[in-house]
């Protein structure tokens, strides 16, 4: 939230409160002339702001079309979203990702424009798993992408069936098969690697195997679970692991270790 901006005569100092915790990446300021468009999300209540610099395509709100259908949908699947805003930031300069900022993730406009919803579900996922529910240590930053990746799963079985879910994971899958380095294991001791496509691809899976093993039900109770638990705090890969066996009643250690730590991909149970 804005205060009144103080007028000092040759500047104007504006200041920004944020009341929820945050953890300093995931802070934004964007100056420049946007068109907003604002709406309460028919289906969750969350008011949601788009921001389109000038000179964009205003067609790129579009993009942002079924933004409320997929919190609706990540609610349902996480637990209660962790902010009261939602929205999205394009701006006109091209810098080529999406960045999951607090609140108002920034998109690269040619990005938005190719990959529309799976950003936007990736962004938005990342609300609760990395924003909310933030990585001690950046070695376990699968905690944040392995579950944005399987979010972009998530919605695919909702809008298009479980056969096409099926297969985005073999697509997945097949894509870290001759990748010998873990999600776990990647980034020990140095940040080279940070953005690997192990965190992201053997990170979904690894949760995807988790399913499998306990089926839906347990799940995603484990899933919300540690949503909600561990809402804005810190998260250690540990934690995960103890929840989900908490919640199956199931010895999982051989899972993670296989599929977080061990080199070889295991087979999907
Ligand atoms: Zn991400």
């Amino acid at each position: 939230a804005a205060a009144d901006p103080v007028d000092n005569g040759d500047t104007t100092t504006y200041t920004f409160t944020e009341d929820d915790l945050m953890a300093s990446y995931l802070a934004t300021v964007n100056i420049a002339q946007y068109k907003v468009r604002t709406e309460i999300g028919t289906k969750t209540g969350i008011p949601i702001s788009n921001y389109i610099e000038k000179g964009v395509p205003v067609s790129l709100f579009d993009a942002f079309a079924n933004q409320d259908e997929i919190l609706a949908m990540l609610i349902d699947r996480f637990g209660p979203y962790p902010y009261d805003e939602a929205g999205g930031i394009v701006p006109a300069a091209p810098f080529g990702f999406a960045l999951e900022t607090q609140t108002r993730p920034v998109y690269d406009k040619d990005m938005l424009a190719e990959v529309g919803d799976f950003v936007v579900v990736h962004e938005l996922a990342h609300q609760w798993f990395g924003n909310s529910l933030s990585p001690q240590t950046w070695d376990q930053i699968w905690l944040n992408e392995g579950f944005a990746t399987y979010a972009e799963v998530l919605w695919l079985e909702h809008t298009d069936g479980e056969a096409a879910a099926a297969g985005y994971i073999q697509t997945l899958y097949e894509s870290e098969k001759d990748f010998t380095t873990p999600p776990g294991v990647i980034n020990s001791g140095h940040s080279d690697d940070l953005f690997s496509s192990s965190v992201y691809y053997r990170g979904g899976l690894t949760l995807h195997a988790l399913r499998n093993t306990v089926g839906d039900k347990t799940f995603f109770e484990i899933i919300k679970t540690y949503a909600t638990q561990y809402a804005h705090s810190n998260v250690t890969t540990e934690d995960f692991i103890t929840l989900a066996e908490e919640i199956s009643g199931q010895s999982l250690d051989k899972l993670f270790d296989e599929w977080l730590y061990n080199d070889t991909l295991p087979e999907l149970p």
